[in-house]
Order: C-alpha cells, then sequence, then structure tokens
C-alpha cells in the first residue's frame, strides 16, 4: 500500500505537497518522499518514516516550484531499504523524470528478467523503476504514446504521478484496481490516490480518474487521454473495507457509508443478543455503528486507542505488528467488565493480531465476545497492490471458520457475507475486485 499525489499550483507546492502527503499518511507510514521542479530541474527530498517526521513545513516552504509529485510507502516485508523510498528519480532519452506509484505490477518478475537480459541494471526492488525503464523504452518524443504502450505490458494494481521539469502526468491501471483521482479549481491541479489529498488543498472539484486513463498536467492546464479498449474495471473493494480513510468517496462510493452499511447487513446476517458493541478503532467503528443502530443494542468504545500510533496492518514484520496492536489499542476494562459484547472489526489476515488482541480483552473480564468481521474470509493474497502474506499464511485459507473461531479464542464469529459486501456498495458487485475472498483475479485477456 502507497499514497500518491501530484500538484501543479500557481502557488508555491511546497506546503501544499506536505498538507496532501498528511491527508494519506494512512496509506503508508514507513518513508516519504516528494521531487519537485523549478521548471528546469528536478529536486527530490525523501526518507524513512512519518510525513512529519521526514519534512518540516519551514523546510519546504522555501521551495521555488509550482509543480511537485509526493509519495508515502508501507513496504512489503523485508524491501524496506533506503534506495527503495519513492517517488524515483531517473532520466529518460536526457529528460530528468521522476515517479511514484501505488500498487502492484504482477508480472514485475518476468519483465524485469527480459530487461536484465538485455543489460540493464535495477537500483531498486521498485515496480516504478521497471515502469521507468519501459517508459524509456517506448518513448519516441511523445510521452502518451510510450505511457500507454508500457501500460499495454504491464498486469497488475498501479496508480502513477510523474514530474518531469515542465508537466505533471498520471495514469490509473486499466482495470482501476487502486484509487486516482483528479481534482481542480483556479490555483490547484491535484491527483491523488484519496480525495482528502485534494480538499485539504481547497479544491473541492474532484473525480475518479477512469481505468486506463491518463493525465498530463502543464502551464496550459490538464489534457485527458482515455484507453483505446474497453476492459471491464475492477475497482478494489478492500479500500472501502479498510484500506480508505472513512472520508474517501471513490469510485462514487463513500467509505464511511459503505462501512456502516456493513454493520447493519452484519445484524441481519447475524444477530446476536449482547449487552454492547464496539469497535475496533479505527475502520471497525462506523460498522460497529452501524450494527448497533440496526440492533438497537448501545454502541460502546471498549478499546481505548492510542492516536499516536500508526496503522498495525501496514507494519513491515508480524513482530512489529504485534508489538504495535499492544501500544495501540488497550482495553477499556471500566466499560466491558462482565459485559456480553459484539466486537467489530473489518478483516481477519494473518490471525495473530486477532489473537492477541482477543486475549487483551478477555483479561479485562469480559463475560463473552462475538467478533463480527465487515469482509468475507480472506482466503486469496492480493497480488494488486495490498502487502498480505502468502496463501498458507491466511488464517481463512488454512482453516475454516469454526476452527478460526477456536484460535482466536471468541464465544462466536461470523463475517459479512459477500453478497453482504456487494450490497453494502448499492452496486451489483460487477466493477470491483474482490479476488481476495474468491480468488477470482483479472485476466486481462492473458493467462496470469
Ligand atoms: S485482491 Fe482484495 S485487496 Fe487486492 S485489489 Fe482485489 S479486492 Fe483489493
Amino acid at each position: 500500500m502507497s499514497g500518491v499525489v501530484g500538484i501543479v499550483s500557481k502557488k508555491k507546492v511546497g506546503k501544499e505537497l506536505l498538507f496532501s502527503l498528511n491527508s494519506i499518511q494512512h496509506r503508508g507510514q514507513d518513508s516519504a518522499g516528494i521531487i519537485v521542479s523549478d521548471g528546469k530541474n528536478l529536486t527530490r527530498m525523501r526518507g524513512s518514516g512519518l510525513v512529519s517526521e521526514v519534512f518540516s513545513e519551514k523546510n519546504l516552504n522555501k521551495i521555488d516550484s509550482h509543480i511537485g509529485i509526493g509519495h508515502v510507502r508501507s513496504s512489503p516485508e523485508g524491501l524496506n531499504q533506503d534506495y527503495n523510498i519513492e517517488p524515483l528519480f531517473s532520466f529518460i532519452k536526457g529528460e530528468e523524470f521522476s515517479i511514484g506509484n501505488d500498487g502492484n505490477i504482477m508480472n514485475y518478475k518476468s519483465l524485469k528478467q527480459d530487461l536484465e537480459n538485455e543489460g540493464i541494471s535495477f537500483h531498486t526492488h521498485t515496480d516504478s523503476e521497471l515502469i521507468i525503464f519501459l517508459i524509456a523504452r517506448y518513448f519516441k518524443g511523445d510521452i502518451v504514446e510510450a505511457i500507454r504502450k508500457t501500460m499495454a505490458k504491464l498486469i497488475g494494481g498501479y496508480s502513477c504521478v510523474i514530474a518531469m521539469p515542465d508537466k505533471l502526468i498520471a495514469f490509473r491501471d486499466r482495470l482501476g484496481i487502486r484509487p486516482l483521482m483528479l481534482g481542480h479549481n483556479e490555483e490547484n491541479i491535484v491527483i491523488a490516490s484519496e480525495n482528502s489529498a485534494i480538499e485539504i488543498l481547497g479544491v473541492d472539484d474532484y473525480r475518479d480518474l477512469e481505468a486506463g486513463e491518463i493525465i498530463v498536467v502543464d502551464k496550459d492546464g490538464f489534457k485527458s487521454y482515455k484507453m483505446e479498449e474497453d476492459l471491464n474495471p475492477r475497482h478494489c473493494i478492500f479500500e472501502y473495507v479498510y484500506t480508505s480513510r472513512p472520508d474517501a468517496n471513490i469510485d462514487g462510493i463513500n467509505s464511511y457509508m459503505f462501512r456502516r452499511r456493513c454493520g447493519e447487513i452484519l445484524f441481519k446476517e447475524s444477530p446476536v443478543d449482547v449487552d454492547l458493541i464496539c469497535p475496533v478503532p479505527d475502520s471497525g467503528t462506523p460498522s460497529a455503528i452501524g450494527y448497533a443502530q440496526a440492533s438497537g443494542i448501545p454502541f460502546a468504545e471498549g478499546l481505548v486507542r492510542n492516536r499516536y500510533m500508526g496503522r498495525t496492518f501496514i507494519k513491515c514484520t508480524q513482530e512489529e505488528r504485534e508489538i504495535a496492536v499492544k501500544q495501540k489499542l488497550a482495553p477499556q476494562k471500566a466499560v466491558i467488565k462482565g459485559k456480553r459484547i459484539v466486537l467489530v472489526d473489518d478483516s481477519i489476515v494473518r490471525g495473530t493480531t486477532s489473537i492477541n488482541l482477543i486475549e487483551q480483552i478477555r483479561a479485562a473480564g469480559v463475560k463473552e465476545i462475538h467478533l463480527m468481521i465487515t469482509s468475507p474470509p480472506f482466503k486469496y493474497p492480493c497480488y494488486y497492490g495490498v502487502d498480505t502474506p502468502n496463501k498458507e499464511n491466511l488464517m481463512a485459507s488454512r482453516l475454516d471458520v469454526e476452527e478460526m473461531r477456536e484460535a482466536i479464542g471468541v464465544d462466536s464469529l461470523h463475517f459479512i457475507s459477500l453478497e453482504g459486501l456487494i450490497s453494502a456498495s448499492k452496486t451489483n458487485g460487477e466493477s470491483f475486485c474482490k479476488a481476495c475472498f474468491t480468488g477470482d483475479y483479472a485476466k486481462y485477456g492473458e493467462k496470469i
């Protein structure tokens, strides 16, 4: 998981990039970087840590630039090295070029192998570097054509922003798996993973890029280049369950309302008689409210969240995740002791964080715990940019629901049905990727 932003502004973009990146910090907390253009050259600043640890408003205020891109990254396990911090910088046929990407290229290994066989050496583990080499290969003066040819080669989910000295370019993968949006007003043209990064700059007029759409922004405004072929989009449904901020409006669906409806649907599918409905904050909160309102059972904050801790799912290692859960969530004994509770969480991936959390809640003297999950069993790895373990390490892939209940140590365990999840979107679900629940990966017209 990562977040990207690109800005062309009448104002200096340093501070704007800082505000936008802060708004999508939840998409990646391992590193942050920006690249800005002074009209002739690109300058890069980047580092490990949160946006606020890498940049200061004072330093970014000094940047005299009107074009820039930014990136926040959550690294896959073992790939947290400095040289992987994005945006990446390079040259294409002598022109300075930089790129940041959110997503994952499924055929990365074979494309990389082809390039290495031709003598090209890679300096990072990132998909972005592969994309740079492909664009460079196809670039004969027309950047849109080079990107189109590159996209025809790539299989996977990706949302890219590119800064060149005189322009900003963005493109969304051919199935629109990862989100990407364009917003504009008189002062700013902003591209970002989520609307929060656009609205923070006072831009209220925004839309999603279509699947396969390329946007080029320069001093004259922006132009859109649509895909020539017509593929059915496969927007990531997990964005609404967990990844995005609750105020995200991605491909016409608001994440908060989606999560609320999931809670209501869960109550219809799995009603339980308890004293309190408690969320695992933050992504479980809207669904717990939905469950509480549908059932008429009081909502209560049974867990206290340490606001200064980041997201646990996107920590690199299992050990980091377990320590993070302990530091992040503490049972509120005064609320839950002696009570029968429904606990609402977004997903069970490896299962180990759920086991640890339930142990803590049990130790607080809870009478019964009924765990409600607002996604179906996560049985298959994601190959489109959400960093999940391989199939053997996904709890739902190894165990059935009763075995999971026993392993986690709850009185009952309920998952929303796939039909229920889809109905929360108020669509027929055809335009969603749901592969982590179904194993039905997009085909792109060729076998993956
Ligand atoms: S496999 Fe799951 S997490 Fe990955 S893109 Fe599809 S819906 Fe999203």
